[in-house]
């Protein structure tokens, strides 16, 4: 069987009832972008695909190139690619490295969600370039 990744990052929490919630996961970031509701299905596989097919997809974006899903902070739309494969390089960051969380003020050093540093000293240019 094709190792084909149909659904981004996630994990599952099993209740008494016999139900499971899925929480979807950017596979860049590692932002929890979707919490399902409880699904019912008789194996673990089925659950998920209900979960994925109803809910979790919608939340993501998935990269052509690599096949990542991604949340629409690590989405370059004019690219469509994610931002492993289409880097935003002339702007500054519009989302934090960190979080994954949106920047309201482009020239913030900060990310106003999680407080890390944005740009470090010289992190702004491209690494390793000699
Ligand atoms: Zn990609
Ligand atoms: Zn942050």
């Amino acid at each position: 069987m094709e190792q084909a990744k149909k659904t981004a990052a996630y994990r599952v929490v099993a209740d008494s009832g016999g139900s499971r919630v899925f929480r979807f996961y950017c596979d860049i970031s590692g932002e929890l972008c979707c919490v399902t509701k409880p699904i019912r299905a008789d194996t673990e596989e089925a659950a998920l695909e209900i979960a994925w097919e109803t809910e979790g997809r919608w939340e993501f974006n998935h990269c052509p190139q690599c096949g990542k899903y991604v949340s629409s902070a690590m989405f370059n739309v004019n690219a469509g690619l994610c931002l492993d494969c289409a880097p935003w390089e002339d702007e500054y960051p519009s989302f934090c490295h960190h979080c994954g969380a949106r920047l309201r003020e482009p020239d913030a050093c900060f990310c106003p969600t999680c407080g890390a540093k944005l740009i470090a000293d010289g992190m702004d240019r491209k690494e390793g370039t000699p």
